[in-house]
């Protein structure tokens, strides 16, 4: 960051990370470079801070284009944004250059080769939040995420935004397949299932590892139809997937509302009792939480609490 500054006698060097929601690119990541008057460095770094790029049509152009884009800043300087592409060729960074001249072509090079490294380190912002077999989100970020959704609940004005499930997901047997074929096949399985689940989802949804073969899915502002169909569609599409050697997999599912005082352990106990049930009732099925209690078949929280204090 210093060195690109000090190199290209720029005003200023931003690197932001992008994530797609819903079609709408956000930064989420921000590291900037801004060179001081006496010429020394002030680096800051930025996170979680999810911006919309909705108001930034050079960002925009940047994005579509995934080609270097060039503007002009109010004061007669130049801007010049460098994507950064991901492995499946989405423009998942930005470099952004501000300085009172254009890069000579010597300079671009440079800038080529920083991208470069810029580009794994980029993938390094997320170390920490993923799980390492599968990519994806990991149980730490979870509860990070699980709150800030909580908080949406607690503000949303339309009853779509308080429509919010959470569902876990088991591979049924998951031992016979580590005892029969190894763990590696065990870990080949984990993958393509995690990657059924992805699949499966929304860009905006979020999806977990939560632990050994358990994953754990966030829905927002999806009705509850809606998430009983993907989930139903999640079981049947891992289902129907014809695994390498092993062949067929099951999972079974358990999903619930998420309410508006829940704590995670609270929302992933209630998901997790409809999941037990489906174990025990053969696999390779669906519950939700709120219909198994309607249906007598499983205790409703109040009924779990009465308990509790009767055990006193
Ligand atoms: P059930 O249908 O009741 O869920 O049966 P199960 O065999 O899937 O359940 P259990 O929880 O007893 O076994 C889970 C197994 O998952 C145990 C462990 O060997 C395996 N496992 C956990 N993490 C990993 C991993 O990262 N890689 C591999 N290969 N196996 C794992
Ligand atoms: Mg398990
Ligand atoms: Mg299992």
């Amino acid at each position: 960051m210093q060195l690109l500054l000090q190199f290209l006698a720029a005003d200023s060097v931003t690197l932001v990370k992008l994530r797609h929601e819903a079609g709408v690119p956000r930064a989420t990541h921000c590291l900037a470079g801004t060179t001081r008057a006496d010429g020394g460095v002030d680096v800051t770094r930025r996170r979680d801070n999810v911006e919309s790029l909705a108001g930034l049509p050079l960002w925009k152009d940047c994005i579509e284009s995934g080609e270097p884009t060039l503007g002009r800043t109010a004061n007669g300087g130049c801007e010049i944004l460098f994507p950064l592409h991901g492995d499946n060729g989405h423009v998942i960074g930005i470099l952004e250059v501000v300085g009172l001249r254009t890069p000579e072509p010597r300079e671009l090079m440079l800038i080529n080769g920083v991208l470069r490294i810029v580009r794994n380190h980029l993938a390094l912002l997320d170390y920490g939040e993923r799980d390492t077999l599968t990519g994806l989100l990991n149980r730490k970020t979870f509860e990070a995420q699980f709150e800030k959704l909580r908080r949406e609940l607690a503000a949303a004005t339309s009853a779509i935004a308080r429509d919010c499930w959470i569902g876990v997901l088991d591979i049924d047997h998951f031992k016979a397949v580590n005892d029969g074929y190894g763990h590696v096949i065990g870990d080949e399985v984990l993958l393509l299932v995690s990657q059924i689940i992805q699949r499966n989802f929304r860009g905006e949804d979020r999806v977990y590892r939560f632990g050994g073969e358990e994953f754990v899915v966030l829905l927002r502002e999806t009705s509850e139809v809606d998430t009983g169909n993907v989930m139903e569609r999640l079981r049947a599409a891992v289902e129907a997937h014809r695994f390498p050697q092993v062949g067929r997999v099951t999972t079974s599912i358990g999903w619930t509302r998420i309410r508006l005082h829940d704590a995670p352990a609270g929302a992933i106990g209630r998901a997790d009792a409809a999941l037990y049930y489906a174990k025990k009732n053969g696999r390779n099925r669906v519950f939700q939480h709120e219909q198994l209690v309607a249906q007598g078949e499983l205790e409703g929280e109040a009924a779990v609490l009465e308990h509790e204090i009767e055990l006193f």
